[in-house]
């Protein structure tokens, strides 16, 4: 099991490795390229800070169903999505003044948070590309208040809203730009519209090396261990032998390993030796020949292996009620009890 474990780990490592080189070059688009090796917080971001010129506005869902319209400002009106499902994430655009839509694939490790601020930087990068100047009005819509908290954040540590906000400095310099919130799927059509847009980019097949837009210093890490943890636990279900051992555990835990190498070695030994059958109890001792009598030393009716003891054996009923809260038990509730509890309950019978 072990062995096991540090194979998945070191292949694991070697992964995590290559992919932040991708992430600390992947760049998109070409959106914001003077940041290729973005990586925390530089003068840059200040420096894009002083320039960012925009509103950000959160108005009620209230305010929004009253009257969506008064909340659209003449001028250029923008709706913006990301959306995840299982095949992958996406990213819509929809254009309401001028009529345009886009929709972009954005592989199957982007979040949804990524989608989103994605989608506004190209709106954004749409808008730049039309040349709009003459301090016209653009206004862009979208449904996702992390992403505009983020955008007006003075703390700026993911590549794509850094390129988001270096995209929208630019819009600003000649032209008033608003962000705005709206309540997601409550019928303001733009916003249902860039929904569709995204849910398309999103099943839609990204074409190129993932991760399409980077990845977040946090996902390598949780997915690798995720990974780990989902085959360990595949390994222990589907595995064959160990039959006492796959009764009464229930897979691989930290809490539960945690607990087991915090104890000295005269204990580890029990509960490994009742945990897998492999102890000093009768059963055992007689199938490999240590032992003429494989029956209970306590009731001398059974065999005496370790689900007879844990649960079954009719001697140890009150030592049972003390430390499980019950006369017998099924091997599955073994699975729940913590280790030491195990541990005391088996002291507590003298066999050990
Ligand atoms: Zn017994």
């Amino acid at each position: 099991m072990n062995i096991f474990i540090t194979a998945d780990y070191t292949f694991s490592y070697a992964d995590y490795r290559s992919w932040r080189q991708v992430r600390s070059h992947g760049n998109r688009n070409g959106i914001g390229d003077n940041v290729a090796n973005w990586s925390g917080e530089t003068e840059e971001a200040v420096e894009v800070l002083i320039n960012l010129r925009m509103d950000v506005e959160i108005p009620s869902r209230e305010v929004w169903n009253r009257d969506p319209d008064a909340l659209v400002s003449h001028g250029i009106v923008w709706y913006t999505d990301g959306s995840k499902i299982l095949e992958g994430t996406g990213a819509g655009v929809r254009g309401v003044r001028p009529r345009v839509e886009l929709s972009f694939p954005l592989g199957k490790h982007a979040s949804v948070f990524q989608a989103e601020v994605f989608a506004i930087s190209a709106c954004v990068s749409e808008n730049l590309k039309r040349g709009y100047s003459n301090m016209q009005h653009i206004q862009i819509c979208t449904d996702n208040q992390a992403a505009l908290h983020a955008l007006k954040s003075p703390r700026i540590t993911l590549q794509v809203v850094l390129e988001c906000t270096n995209s929208l400095a630019a819009l600003g310099q000649r032209n008033k730009v608003r962000l705005v919130w709206v309540p997601g799927h409550s019928g303001v059509a733009g916003n249902e519209e860039a929904d569709v847009l995204a849910r398309k980019g999103s099943s839609d097949t990204f074409t190129g090396p993932e991760p399409a837009i980077g990845l977040p210093y946090s996902y390598p890490h949780g997915s690798t261990d995720n990974w780990t943890r989902e085959k360990c636990q595949e390994d222990w279900s589907r595995g064959i032998g160990l039959r006492q051992a796959r009764l009464l555990i229930k897979g691989p835990g930290a809490a539960a390993t945690r607990s087991l190498v915090n104890l000295n070695r005269a204990s580890i030994a029990i509960i490994t030796g009742l945990f897998t059958g492999h102890g000093r109890l009768n059963k055992h001792l007689n199938t490999i020949g240590r032992n003429p009598d494989s029956r209970c030393r306590l009731c001398g009716t059974s065999d005496e292996d370790s689900i007879h003891v844990l649960c079954h054996c009719p001697r140890v009923i009150v030592n049972r009620h003390r430390h499980f809260g019950a006369g017998y038990l099924a091997p599955e509730d073994i699975r729940e009890v913590p280790v030491d509890k195990v541990l005391a309950f088996a002291r507590s019978t003298r066999l050990f």
